[in-house]
């Protein structure tokens, strides 16, 4: 059992951490930013007593010295895992709402294990397939852990996507130069996914209120893109409970430290999850795009980029669920919500 702080408890991909964690044995202390957020976990986890799940409470995790206090425990941590990130693009400054919270909640987390949790000996960074992907590479190029997407600050603060991508770029970039140069007692592990699906089990109050990266699956599986299916963008995905799994494996196996990991099963594209959906869903069916309305969403004529997963499978172990599993249950999932 290994005592955990999982910073961001409260967001999609966090929720899955947690409930891999608890599954595999761990104790978990979980930073939300509010008292309701952390009731609202609690509630989802009834049974579970406060040894093994409790609460600290960290506002604004850009804030000065926002971890010193939620690093302290006791029984003292061993491993730390870092989701927490703003993860949207209704910005009104982008430095200051995606990359100041980004790259200074890293850096400042990383300094607090450094300074008050001596007895950490991992910490993993949930970083970003948009660190690696570098799409000024010719498309007939492999992505590998070792790429870097070497973005510019000019291009990270022209517009919020751009800045979202730069602000997991620069975070990691500042992760990795915050361990070289302070060698602290404990070691480094990225994961980065590309984009991440799955269902939900976090708290929500309505579909407007869905993470990010399902927005695409509600969009498509509940009528709104009937007319025109979206460009697909990242044409590489991973299983947000894959995902999970790979973050727990990080904290367990010695040979995880100090690396990268691309985490994806493969390509994909906005018209496969039509499809699924087609296929699975028949009561949807007349909300789905067809004919020339799914050429957006296709695949571009030229192929996209490859990439290497290898490291995922072989030092973690992990194997990757299917897409079309993937999409059912984070249908089945979001149907819940529609009246
Ligand atoms: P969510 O939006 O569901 O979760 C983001 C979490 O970060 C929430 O707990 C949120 O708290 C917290 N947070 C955001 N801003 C702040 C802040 N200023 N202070 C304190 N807490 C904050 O997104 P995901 O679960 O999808 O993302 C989790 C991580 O995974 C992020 O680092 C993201 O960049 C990364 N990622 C996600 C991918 C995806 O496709 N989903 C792909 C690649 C990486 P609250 O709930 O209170 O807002």
């Amino acid at each position: 059992m290994t005592r955990t702080l999982l910073t961001g408890g409260s967001g999609f991909i966090a929720a899955h951490i947690l409930e891999a964690l608890l599954k595999r044995g761990h104790s978990v202390v979980t930073t939300v930013r509010s008292k309701e957020k952390a009731e609202q976990i609690k509630t989802s986890h009834p049974g579970v007593s406060k040894e093994n799940l409790d609460f600290v409470i960290v506002p604004d995790l850009s804030a000065p010295n926002a971890f010193d206090q939620a690093v302290v425990s006791d029984p003292p941590f061993e491993a730390v895992i870092h989701t927490a990130s703003p993860f949207h693009f209704r910005v009104q400054d982008v430095k200051k709402d995606l990359l100041d919270p980004s790259i200074n909640g890293t850096v400042g987390l990383l300094e607090a294990v450094k300074n008050n949790a001596p007895s950490v000996k991992r910490v993993v960074v949930t970083s970003s397939g948009a660190a690696i992907l570098d799409f000024s590479k010719p498309h007939t190029y492999t992505f590998t852990d070792a790429d870097w997407n070497n973005m510019t600050w000019e291009e990270a603060t022209s517009n919020p996507i751009n800045a979202y991508r730069a602000s997991k770029v620069f975070s990691e970039k500042a992760a990795w130069d915050f361990v070289e140069k302070n060698k602290p007692h404990y070691s480094l592990t990225s994961i980065n996914p590309p984009m991440v699906y799955g269902p939900i089990v976090h708290h929500i109050k309505d579909l407007d209120g869905l993470n990010t990266s399902n927005e695409r699956i509600r969009d498509i599986a509940f009528g709104k893109v009937k007319d025109s299916c979206p460009f697909t963008g990242i044409f590489l995905w991973v299983d947000v409970r894959d995902l999970a799994l790979a973050h727990v494996l990080a904290i367990e196996k010695l040979e995880a430290a100090g690396q990268r990991f691309l985490l994806s099963p493969g390509q994909y594209s906005n018209k496969d999850i039509v499809e699924c959906i087609r296929e699975a869903f028949p009561e949807l069916r007349d909300g789905l795009p067809t004919g020339d309305a799914l050429k957006p969403g296709d695949f571009p004529p030229t192929g996209w980029y490859g990439y290497d997963n290898t490291k995922s499978k072989e030092v973690l172990g992990i194997s990757y669920r299917p897409l079309k599993e993937c999409i059912v249950d984070t249908v089945n999932s979001l149907k819940v919500f529609v009246k």
